[in-house]
C-alpha cells in the first residue's frame, strides 16, 4: 500500500496523521480474527489481506485460542510480511469484561494452553442461557442457528449471534443486534465470569509474551475504576495499551497515548478486523503511532518471525 492511500486510510477512520507529528511508519496490525474464533476468514485469507494492504508485522489474535497460531505465521510468512504470536484473553475486571491482548509468546507453553482452555469453558453453557433469554422474547433456535457460524463449539460467542440475528431479519447488522439484545440490560445477555486479570498476564508473560490492554476506550469504568485496571495490570507485569485501534475515535487515540506516555506504558496498532462486510477498519489501515511512543513492536524484536529470513533460508 502506498503512503498516500494510507494517509486516506487514516483520515478515513478518524485521524489526520499530519496533526500528530512523527510518526512510527511500519505498518504494524497486532489485533486481528478469524474464523478459529468469531472472524468470518480463514487464517490464510487473512494473512492475503494484510498483505495486500501493506501490512508488515501481522499478529492473528483470535479469543482465548492459539488452533490458528501454526497457519497464521506460515501464511504470513509466505505473504512477506514479519509475523508474531498473538491472543486475546476475556478477563473479568471490576465487574467488567475486559479483553488482554498477548503478543510475542511461545505458542508451545503448557501454562498458557491450559489457560486458556480454562477460560473456554463456559462458553457452551452461556451460548444456551443466551438463547433461552432470546427464547422467551420469541426467538427461537437461537443456540443451534448460532452454532452454525461457529467453527469450534467452545469458542461460540455473542458475535455469531448476532450473525444468526442478522441473517435471519431480527436486526439489520450486528451493531444492532448488540444494541437490542446481546449487552447488559437485554434479553440475550448472560453475564460470565471469565479469567482473573493476574492470571492472563501471568499466563503471557510466563510464556515469553508482552500483555496489552486491548481497545481501552470500550470499557465503561469510572476514571478510578480505569486507573485501578492500569495500574493492576502493570503490577502484574501487563506492559502495553493499544493505542491505535478500530474502535478508538481521534479523543481516544489522544487521550490513550498520553496514558502510555504517562504509565510508561508500549503503545499497540491493531485493526481488532473480524470480517469484511462488519469491521469498521480494515487490516492495516490505521493511522500510525505518534512517534513520542515506544511501539510494542519494538519491544519485541527478538520474538518477531521475519519473512526475509525464512525466505533466504
Ligand atoms: P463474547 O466473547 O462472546 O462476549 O463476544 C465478544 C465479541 O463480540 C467481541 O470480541 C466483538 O467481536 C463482538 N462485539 C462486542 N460488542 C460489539 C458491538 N457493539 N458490535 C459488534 N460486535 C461487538
Ligand atoms: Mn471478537
Ligand atoms: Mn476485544
Ligand atoms: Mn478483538
Amino acid at each position: 500500500m502506498t503512503k498516500r492511500w494510507r494517509h486516506a486510510a487514516a483520515a478515513r477512520c478518524g485521524w489526520i496523521a499530519e496533526k500528530i507529528g512523527t510518526v512510527h511508519l511500519i505498518n504494524a496490525d497486532l489485533h486481528s480474527h478469524s474464523n478459529v474464533s468469531d472472524g468470518t476468514l480463514p487464517p490464510e485469507v487473512l494473512a492475503q489481506r494484510a498483505a495486500a494492504n501493506g501490512v508488515e508485522v501481522w499478529a492473528l489474535t483470535d479469543h482465548d485460542e492459539l488452533g490458528g497460531q501454526a497457519r497464521a505465521r506460515a501464511a504470513a510468512l509466505a505473504a512477506g510480511m514479519d509475523h508474531l504470536t498473538g491472543v486475546e484473553i476475556s478477563v473479568s475486571f471490576a465487574g467488567e469484561t475486559v479483553h488482554i491482548v498477548g503478543l510475542g509468546f511461545d505458542e508451545g507453553n503448557t501454562a498458557l494452553h491450559e489457560g486458556l482452555a480454562a477460560t473456554r469453558a463456559g462458553r457452551l453453557q452461556r451460548a444456551h442461557e443466551m438463547a433461552a433469554g432470546l427464547a422467551k422474547v420469541g426467538i427461537g433456535g437461537a443456540f443451534e442457528g448460532a452454532l452454525k457460524y461457529v467453527g469450534n463449539p467452545d469458542l461460540i460467542s455473542r458475535t455469531h449471534f448476532a450473525r444468526f440475528l442478522v441473517d435471519t431479519g431480527v436486526c439489520t447488522d450486528t451493531h444492532a443486534v448488540f444494541r437490542r439484545y446481546l449487552t447488559q440490560g437485554h434479553p440475550g445477555y448472560v453475564p460470565h465470569q471469565w479469567a482473573r486479570l493476574s492470571d492472563a498476564v501471568r499466563w503471557i508473560s510466563g510464556a515469553g509474551g508482552i500483555a496489552v490492554i486491548a481497545h481501552p476506550a470500550r470499557y465503561r469504568f469510572s476514571p478510578t475504576a480505569e486507573y485501578a485496571l492500569i495500574t493492576e495490570f502493570m503490577a502484574h507485569g501487563g506492559r502495553g495499551i493499544e493505542v491505535m485501534t478500530g474502535s478508538h475515535g481521534v479523543a481516544d487515540q489522544i487521550k490513550y497515548a498520553d496514558i502510555a506516555l504517562e504509565f510508561g506504558l508500549l503503545a499497540s496498532r491493531g485493526s481488532d478486523f473480524h470480517s469484511p462486510t462488519e469491521s469498521r477498519c480494515d487490516l492495516g489501515s490505521l493511522p500510525d503511532l505518534p512517534g513520542r511512543l515506544t511501539p510494542v513492536w519494538q519491544a519485541l524484536e527478538h520474538r518477531i518471525t521475519r519473512a526475509a529470513n525464512t525466505a533466504a533460508a
